[in-house]
């Protein structure tokens, strides 16, 4: 491999590359607006385009891209060439100002979930200066938000950034009380670890229900799975080490810092965690890597499935979106500052407890947004399953963290490890234990020393919609807070009681036990905690009075916007299950039922041929007929009953009633015809059997 240094970002146009490359004032006037997140002029656009296109041009580009990120959750792109045809019958590159900054896609085809009546086709689409431009495939790519004509927000993107600004808004208000006041911005930062699986592409190829909803439909359990735990951080094997060295190179030269890869828990299932980075510039590299996943793999004669459950009965995947809250770097050589790192100093400390009790706080509040902002028809199979966190929110603090949270609460004195009492103010702990507890891998919203692991998430979505939840939830939180202790006139005394208030009113959170017991499904009842299992369940949480107001407030999503969005997670759940019951159908007609009927076949004749030549045992055959043409009759019958529920599923006026349908007669309909064709496949001979089975997909890369 090359000089990796030299590599990295090597096909992004970065802010090194922008001041080599830009006259200084423009660059000055383009930091500038990055920084205040102002509007750019067009002079200054002008230069920048035309120095980005020399360089795209100069790296093989033909084409420009403004990619934007539509609410179907994956990324859009429409390339225009750079050609502009002069009276010579000759072309010249060109690239505007205008261009660069703006664009007007046709948007009718996406879903706006009502925001945008079809014949306003036009939607904008804004460059996000905050994201650098990179190339790739030759084509120059510019990072953009995507609006209506009436500046509604069509896109992930927009409210992600509103979602940081309102945090920004409010953490520099708690900063200012502990006197820091020269804090010029505060993001949050995430670090997702995408979790994934690859199989041999020819295999995926031959399985229709992978091609169309990105999950088997069928399949009988291997003999082996997951048992021996001998997968999980297990030696690579050459293919997909040439996969992810081959992955690196491409992650590095668009940018995106990746930095862990090792085998998951599951055969066949691996796992890529980048270093962390500004919220925003995450979200865009994990769609990134999230595409160059899928066609790497495919250049490696491999498939990679970004599925939450690919294959029932073994691990499915997901996302741990590690987020915390920071300080950003000033330009006078100051250091961006964690403010979820506990500090060194009694003060660091009272203001680290202030967050901490904020995000608890948040959680608590809001656990229904959380719940939705991770709700969709694959991650269902994940979330409560017994291997992925299950649908209850609660924290992880782990043990001392929570002693001291209790010993805050009832005045005690704290007598852990380092024997000092506590007591908010000007004595508070001045080292707090950091990461000396066992990690519990079960919980959904973890504290892991510096920052809190969301576990939820689904290993195909967006990050953005987490995140957006995160953000402005704890920027509530942190609003409440700066609202009181503005008015204090007893600083230390009042930030003291707020905080032990708050762990009095909000305990019932933090849960340190192990989350995929049985009893913790009654205690969290039992704690007035939400237990919202479904998609179905959880998204009208989504569009709650109280939730409306709070996105309002901090200016996130306007009362259209966020039901634009509800209606289309409805529209997607039902949408989803309805592919994969027409894909699950047609499997059944087209493999499943004549792979049963050959083999059958095979059998009468042999059956036949033994009672022609007469003292022969057939038992053998009378048994395997029986049981087969049993099960497809069966199988027939849960298929009618499958299709005819089917053509009940009017998609009506009412999302949600139509969502509801589909979960409660669909779903299972699809699972009882999956239980009698899983018994279908153990008994059919290899040779009718053409599908590839579970084994084959899951042990056949070396
Ligand atoms: P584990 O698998 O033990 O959870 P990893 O080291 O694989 O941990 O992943 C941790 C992830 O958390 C990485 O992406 C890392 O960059 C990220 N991370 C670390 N510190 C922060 C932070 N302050 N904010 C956001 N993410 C962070
Ligand atoms: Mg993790």
């Amino acid at each position: 491999m090359t000089d990796i240094p030299d590599l990295f970002g090597s096909m992004v146009f970065n802010d090194a590359l922008m001041q080599a490359r830009l006259p200084k004032d423009t660059y000055r006037a383009l930091k500038k607006t990055i920084a205040q997140g102002t509007h750019l002029e067009l002079d200054v656009a002008n230069v920048v385009a035309a120095a980005m296109k020399n360089w795209a041009i100069e790296n093989g580009a033909t084409h420009f891209t403004h990619w934007f990120q539509p609410m179907t959750g994956i990324t859009a792109e429409k390339h225009d060439s750079f050609i502009s045809p002069q009276s010579n019958g000759k072309v010249i590159m060109e690239f505007s100002g205008k261009e660069l900054v703006r664009g007007e896609p046709d948007a009718s085809s996406f879903p706006s979930g009502g925001l945008r009546a079809t014949f306003e086709a036009r939607g904008y689409t804004v460059w996000d200066i905050t994201s650098y431009a990179f190339l790739k495939d030759g084509t120059l790519y510019i990072p953009t938000a995507f609006c209506s004509y009436g500046g509604e927000a069509l896109d992930k993107k927009t409210p992600l950034l509103r979602s940081m600004d309102a945090i920004d808004r409010q953490a520099k208000r708690i900063l200012a009380l502990f006197g820091n006041t020269s804090v010029k911005r505060v993001i949050t930062t995430v670090g997702p670890e995408q979790e994934y699986f690859l199989i041999d592409k020819e295999m995926y190829l031959k399985r229709p229900d992978l091609i169309y909803t990105g999950r088997t439909l069928f399949g009988a359990k291997p003999p082996k799975g997951q048992e021996l735990e001998d997968h999980y951080f297990g030696a690579l094997k050459p293919r997909i080490s040439a996969f992810m060295h081959d992955l690196d190179a491409e992650l590095w030269k668009l940018g995106v810092p990746a930095k862990t890869k090792h085998n998951e828990v599951a055969p066949a299932q691996h796992e890529l965690a980048p270093i962390f980075s500004t919220t925003n510039i995450a979200t865009d590299h994990n769609q990134l890597t999230m595409e160059l996943l899928k066609s790497v793999a495919n250049r490696h004669g491999l498939a990679c499935l970004l599925h939450e459950k690919p294959f029932a009965g073994i691990n499915g995947s997901g996302k741990h979106n590690n987020w915390s809250i920071s300080t950003v770097a000033g330009s006078s050589g100051d250091k961006g500052v964690n403010l979820l790192e506990p500090g060194e100093t009694p003060h660091e400390n009272a203001q680290f407890l202030l967050f901490l009790a904020a995000v608890i706080k948040a959680v608590d509040d809001y656990q229904d947004l959380l719940r939705v902002s991770v709700a969709s028809a694959g991650n269902d199979h994940r979330l409560g399953a017994n291997e992925a966190p299950p649908a209850i929110v609660s924290v992880f603090l782990g043990e001392e963290l929570t002693e001291i949270l209790d010993a805050i609460e009832s005045g005690a004195v704290y007598n852990g490890k380092e024997k000092i009492s506590m007591e908010i103010g000007a004595t508070v702990l001045p080292h707090f234990p950091k990461d000396t507890t066992d990690r519990n891998r079960t919980s959904p919203f973890a504290f892991t020393g510096n920052k809190f692991e969301f576990r939820m998430v689904g290993s195909m979505l967006s990050i953005a919609g987490p995140n957006i939840i995160l953000n402005t939830i704890v920027a509530e939180a942190l609003c409440q807070f700066a609202d009181a202790l503005e008015r204090s006139e007893d600083f230390t005394g009042d930030l003291a009681r707020l905080v032990k208030n708050t762990i009095k009113e909000h305990k019932r959170i933090i849960f340190n036990g192990n989350n995929y017991a049985e009893e913790w499904v009654t205690e969290a009842e039992n704690r007035g905690l939400l237990n919202l299992k479904s998609t179905t369940d959880a998204l009208p949480a989504f569009v709650a009075q109280k939730n409306e107001k709070l996105f309002a407030k901090h200016g996130v999503f306007t009362k259209a916007e966020l039901h634009s969005r509800y209606e289309i997670l409805l529209e997607n759940y039902s949408k989803t299950i309805h592919i994969e019951a027409l894909a699950m159908a047609a499997l059944v007609k087209k493999e499943a039922i004549p792979a049963c009927v050959s083999y059958q076949n095979e059998l009468v004749q042999l059956l036949q041929a033994k009672k022609n030549c007469g003292g022969f045992d057939s038992s053998l055959e009378e048994t395997l007929l029986k049981k087969l043409s049993d099960l497809s009759a069966a199988a027939l019958k849960k298929l009618a009953a499958l299709e005819n529920t089917l053509a009940d599923a009017k998609p009506g006026e009412d999302a949600l009633l139509t969502a509801k349908f589909y979960r409660e007669n669909i779903v299972s309909g699809m699972a009882d015809l999956r239980l009698v064709v899983d018994e279908i496949e153990t008994l059919v001979a290899k040779k009718y059997w053409t599908l590839p089975t579970y084994a084959e997909m899951l042990y056949s890369v070396n």
